[in-house]
């Protein structure tokens, strides 16, 4: 028995042209119940939008990708009147957060401009009542939780979470979700991730087109080998496994079955 799988956190609109169409050609084929697309830019939240009109499967979310320079003048501003015109359509605000990576290679980059587009997206999160997926790892995802806090921001999705047991244990009393991606097969930080993180609390995603393997490209059909992994780690049956994840992710997005 196959079961069903959302794909809650991937780039549709980075792939090329016929990798993206064999990934919607094989919805059916590999179970594929959802994908959630989530926006880099302004023209990203553009394509996004036309591919969630076209295809049903597909849904979207809104935002600026931190891991890149400063947006030009104007594009924040451009990308929140994108979100007001465009609210009912939106399912969430992201992929937002904080430059960790960049700031490795650059540590003169000015983190307060990065925090006060943060701020403004989960601001518009809390107007329009919109979860918010986020990339923020080791300590941005304290600085992070501080500005949930501060909001008051009940959901929040980070994406292929990486931090300190500490921030674990607080993300998890704030009930806030995590998603594992493919690379929980060899990476025993993931294994012990998903060790401690509560099932209730976790999603399946790829980051697609973000590759894992030199031997093959990331389609959302990875997920079915994570979901087995998730089911040795947690030592609980697929169908239970499978169930539980696919209703944390419509439940938090609010998608439709
Ligand atoms: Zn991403």
């Amino acid at each position: 028995m196959t079961f069903p799988i959302i794909d809650s956190h991937i780039h549709l609109d980075w792939y090329d042209q016929e990798k993206r169409e064999q990934i919607l050609r094989d919805m059916d084929t590999y179970h594929v119940k959802g994908l959630l697309s989530v926006s880099s830019g302004f023209d990203s939240c553009r394509s996004n939008l036309q591919l969630s009109n076209e295809y049903k499967e597909v849904s979207m979310a809104a935002g600026f990708h931190p891991e890149q320079k400063l947006p030009a003048e104007g594009e924040i501003d451009q990308i929140l009147s994108f979100i007001d015109q465009h609210h009912t359509r939106i399912a969430a605000i992201g992929e937002v957060g904080l430059p960790y990576y960049l700031r490795q290679e650059d540590s003169s980059l000015p983190l307060d401009a990065y925090k006060e587009i943060l701020e403004a997206f989960i601001r518009k999160a809390v107007q329009y009542h919109k979860p918010v997926v986020l990339h923020a790892i080791y300590d941005d995802a304290d600085v992070t939780c501080d500005l949930l806090e501060k909001y008051s921001v009940r959901k929040a999705h980070f994406h292929w979470f990486k931090g300190s047991t500490e921030t674990l244990k607080r993300m998890v009393d704030k009930r806030y979700y995590i998603s594992v991606t493919p690379d929980c097969l060899y990476k025993e930080r993931t294994q012990q991730l998903i060790k401690r993180y509560p099932l209730e609390l976790l999603m399946v995603e790829t980051d697609g087109p973000w590759e894992f393997t030199s031997r093959e490209w990331t389609h959302p059909k990875m997920i079915h080998q994570s979901i087995n992994k998730i089911c040795e780690i947690k030592q609980k049956g697929k169908k239970q496994v499978y169930n539980q994840l696919y209703d944390n992710t419509i439940r938090f997005y609010e998608l439709s079955k």
